[in-house]
């Protein structure tokens, strides 16, 4: 884990005792004075601290250009630290991935229809999507049939750039975020449950903080006590305002609670976690609506923000999420979580050739910094690397 990941832990406030996450976090504050010496003694001034600065991390620097949108900003080019995270994230599927890719070759020197064949199995098979598969099969079929050669590693080559067309094509216009135009800026957070809505809200809180915004959380899952707590528990590590009612209760009502609070405390970033427990389309709509509606009534035009969040390792369920998700409300971004612990990595490239709405975050990890921007180029350049 890099040093810079560490850091984040000195800006936390205290913890409340719960789950095995917290014990990840505790370890790595263990190591706090080792790691702010080795912070100080590193330049300042390299692209590299202030890439990091920019993302996740520390408020900007007095230099910094004040309308910034810090951890917005898709990066083009990535930094060491966010990239090795990265890498490791994805450990798993590229794992798989690759040894796939490696058997296609198993008493073959050269691409023919059964490599072609093959390949589009491996990618299928690695939750890539059908779509998706098709489409990029079908391109690299052209190009090597204008080749004479085209062998291992040449192979390896095409693929990645036809990948990266498709999804850097895809998600090129992500410049969508206006959480410096609005304010407060209200975010509302949707998904299946278990898909990792609250812990994203978590770390999407810590980031936003981090950045110098007031940050204040609604919990409008009131299925379960629980899962208020579960929220609460984040709002104090995190060390941010969390609105809340009894379990049970109206969640447009809590919405309302939370964005009337926030209006009259200039809060900047407003955050209401939602139920995904509705166990049909009908219900779930008629929920999100009556929640949307009730925002709409104190902060005009909101929630300026819709995050459908998605558990990456249901592989093929998480297209069908994704699906029902979008037709029952106006969803404008995707988070896509737990690629840490999955071989179905794949399903980021498909999910994000195939929506319309963009692949905003990735989650790999359970802790509060393994949130990271969704970065077209940089995941290809992982998965290739
Ligand atoms: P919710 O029901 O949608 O609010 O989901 P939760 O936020 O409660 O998450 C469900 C479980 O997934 C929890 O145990 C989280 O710690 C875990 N989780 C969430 N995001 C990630 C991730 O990116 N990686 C891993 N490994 N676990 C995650
Ligand atoms: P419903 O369709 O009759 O349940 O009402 P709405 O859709 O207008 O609002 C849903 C919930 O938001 C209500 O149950 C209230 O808890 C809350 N709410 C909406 N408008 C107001 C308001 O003007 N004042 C207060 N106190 N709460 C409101
Ligand atoms: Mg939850």
């Amino acid at each position: 884990m890099g040093i810079f990941k560490s850091i984040k832990s000195l800006f936390l406030g205290e913890k409340s005792p719960e789950e095995k996450k917290e014990n990840n976090i505790d370890k790595t504050k263990s190591n706090d004075k080792d790691i702010e010496s080795k912070i100080k003694s590193k330049s300042k001034t390299s692209k590299e601290d202030n890439l990091k600065q920019e993302f996740l991390q520390k408020k900007p620097e007095p230099e910094s250009d004040s309308n910034q949108e810090l951890e917005l900003k898709p990066k083009t080019d990535p930094e060491p630290e966010t990239t090795s995270t990265l890498d490791k994230g994805l450990e798993k599927t590229k794992k798989s991935f690759f040894s796939k890719l490696s058997n296609l070759f198993v008493g073959r020197d050269k691409v023919d229809v059964d490599v072609l064949d093959e390949l589009e199995e491996v990618l299928i098979s690695s939750d890539v999507g059908v779509e998706t598969t098709i489409e990029i099969i079908n391109n690299i079929e052209t190009r090597v049939s204008k080749e004479k050669y085209v062998g291992k590693i040449e192979l390896n080559n095409i693929l990645k750039e036809e990948i990266s067309k498709i999804i850097v094509n895809e998600n090129s216009n992500s410049n969508f975020n206006k959480s410096t135009i609005y304010s407060p800026y209200v975010v509302m957070v949707v998904g299946v449950n278990g898909a990792g809505k609250t812990t994203t809200i978590g770390k999407l809180a810590h980031a936003y903080k981090n950045q110098g915004k007031k940050v204040m959380l609604g919990a409008s899952d009131t299925f379960r006590a629980a899962a208020i707590n579960q929220l609460q528990v984040w709002a104090d590590r995190v060390g941010v305002k969390l609105i809340k009612q009894q379990m049970g209760s109206d969640p447009a009502s809590v919405a309302y609670d939370t964005l009337k609070a926030a209006k009259s405390q200039n809060v900047d970033i407003v955050i209401i976690d939602t139920a995904g427990r509705l166990h049909n389309k009908i219900n779930l709509m008629n929920e999100l609506s009556k929640i949307k509606r009730v925002m709409d009534k104190i902060i005009p035009e909101s929630p300026h923000e819709v995050i459908l969040v998605l558990d990456g390792s249901t592989g093929q369920n998480a297209f069908e999420q994704a699906k029902q998700f979008s037709s029952a409300t106006d969803v404008n971004s995707l988070a896509i979580t737990k690629l840490d612990g999955t071989a179905k990595g794949g399903v980021v490239l498909g999910i994000s050739h195939q929506f319309k709405i963009p692949v905003k975050y990735i989650g790999i990890g359970e802790k509060i910094d393994d949130l990271k921007l969704f970065d077209p180029k940089s995941f290809v350049e992982s998965f290739f690397r």
